[in-house]
């Protein structure tokens, strides 16, 4: 992959795409900046070589053509201003237009010096981003000679600021941010070449958003562990009573198939052999320890039991490579998240080189201290997803295209 550093870039103007879509808090306080400080290696590499940096970001899905607060960039300019701790400038376009490519993003892009940094509005405050538009990508590409896409978590995404934008540099002009580079080697080296045992963890609410991805890993992985609202789908298909646990009917069949496959493949397939159980989705409710096969017909599970962690943590004991997706249960309340909590202390505890992709188990491992025990988080949810389907990423078709 071309990366930043095989291109010159020295002196000249450089629009970084990055991915500052970060969680906020119901304060409108930004709760986990990771994504910001993951951007800043590339952005210190573009200042120390005297460029101006251009950057842009698309930030949840506002109503395009219309400015709203709750929308804006400016929190994330304030703390990319913290955390870069430069003595050059940082613009920010607050004319709270509603649009991107405004005068006075035009103005302010005139004033920059050498080192200086530009940060845009919303790009999804135009409609151009999310219809791929050549029209609103032509307008970004003005402002820079240089094209670098170190938005991972975008690149999922056939966007103006991803896809559309690339036709208007050359290939000498064009090339992959320092994250996006660690993130596709990441995921490369480890699907590629795994220490083995190779365990895959997969939880998270269905099973059709992870189909494809559980399909390819039964491919590569030694064990894998399922969880969360998915599991439910797999425990109903071998003929269990999952009362009102969330379960995809149609998907019965297909997994049947998986099951079959893991074990043609030799794949060892964990289920949960008992769930933290409910009879109402709230936070302030009796809850029950029961058997996966014992679930009441009016209740549902909606976290994994004791008896399930103390299994899937002997399942973990001799990993090597451990890639985790999908929280375990319905860890967004307190009382649903201890199985999420317990595997994301067992995952720190291994040797295993650990991999956890998707915001929410990020969110999870972070919640439970363990983040920095990882060997590797990805910034990217929906991203991640797609390179364990075996995917080509659009982001990156489009910055490797002659
Ligand atoms: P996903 O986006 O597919 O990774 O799913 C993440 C969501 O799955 C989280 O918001 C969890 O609350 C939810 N989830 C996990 N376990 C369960 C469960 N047993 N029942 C319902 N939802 C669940």
């Amino acid at each position: 992959m071309n990366t930043i550093k095989n291109i010159n870039i020295d002196g000249k103007s450089v629009f970084i795409r990055c991915d500052f879509n970060v969680p906020k808090d119901e304060f409108g306080n930004i709760t986990d900046d990771r994504r910001i400080r993951a951007a800043l290696p590339t952005i210190r590499y573009c200042i120390d070589r005297g460029c101006k940096v251009i950057l842009a970001s698309h930030f949840e899905r506002p109503e395009a053509g219309k400015f709203t607060p709750e929308h804006s960039l400016e929190d994330v300019a304030k703390r990319l201003d913290t955390l870069l701790k430069i003595k050059n400038n940082l613009f920010f376009d607050d004319s709270k237009s509603g649009a991107v490519v405004t005068t006075r993003a035009k103005e302010l892009y005139d004033q920059m010096q050498d080192g200086d940094i530009l940060l845009l509005e919303n790009l999804r405050f135009d409609e151009g981003e999310t219809n791929n538009s050549e029209e609103f990508a032509k307008e970004l590409s003005q402002f820079a000679e240089i094209y670098i896409n170190d938005a991972f978590g975008a690149c999922h995404r056939k966007h103006a600021s991803i896809d559309a934008i690339t036709k208007f540099y050359t290939k000498q002009n064009r090339a992959s941010g320092f994250l996006l580079a660690k993130e596709i080697t990441f995921f490369g080296k480890i699907l590629k070449d795994p220490v083995r045992p190779f365990v895959a963890i997969v939880g998270g609410s269905k099973v059709s958003g992870k189909l494809q991805a559980l399909d390819k890993l039964l491919d590569s992985v030694d064990k894998i562990i399922i969880g969360g609202g998915m599991a439910f789908t797999f425990l109903k298909q071998m003929g269990y009573e999952i009362g009102n646990s969330l379960v995809e009917n149609d998907l019965l069949d297909e997994a049947q198939r998986v099951m079959d496959k893991a074990k043609e493949k030799g794949v060892k397939f964990y289920l949960p052999v008992d769930v933290v159980a409910a009879a109402e989705f709230k936070e302030n409710t009796t809850v029950k320890y029961l058997p996966s096969q014992e679930i009441p017909k009016d209740w549902m599970g909606l976290d994994i039991g004791p008896a399930s962690t103390r299994l899937f943590r002997e399942v973990l004991n001799d990993a090597q490579t451990i890639i985790w997706n999908g929280p375990m249960g319905v860890y967004e309340m307190d009382k649903f998240a201890k199985g999420s909590t317990k595997m994301a202390h067992y995952v720190a505890e291994t040797h295993a080189t650990t991999v956890v992709g998707g915001g929410d188990t990020a969110d999870v491992v972070a919640r439970s201290g363990d983040i920095d025990e990882m060997t590797f988080v990805s910034t990217g949810g929906g991203a991640s997803l797609k390179l364990l389907e075996g995917e080509e990423l659009p982001g990156i078709a489009a910055l490797e295209a002659e």
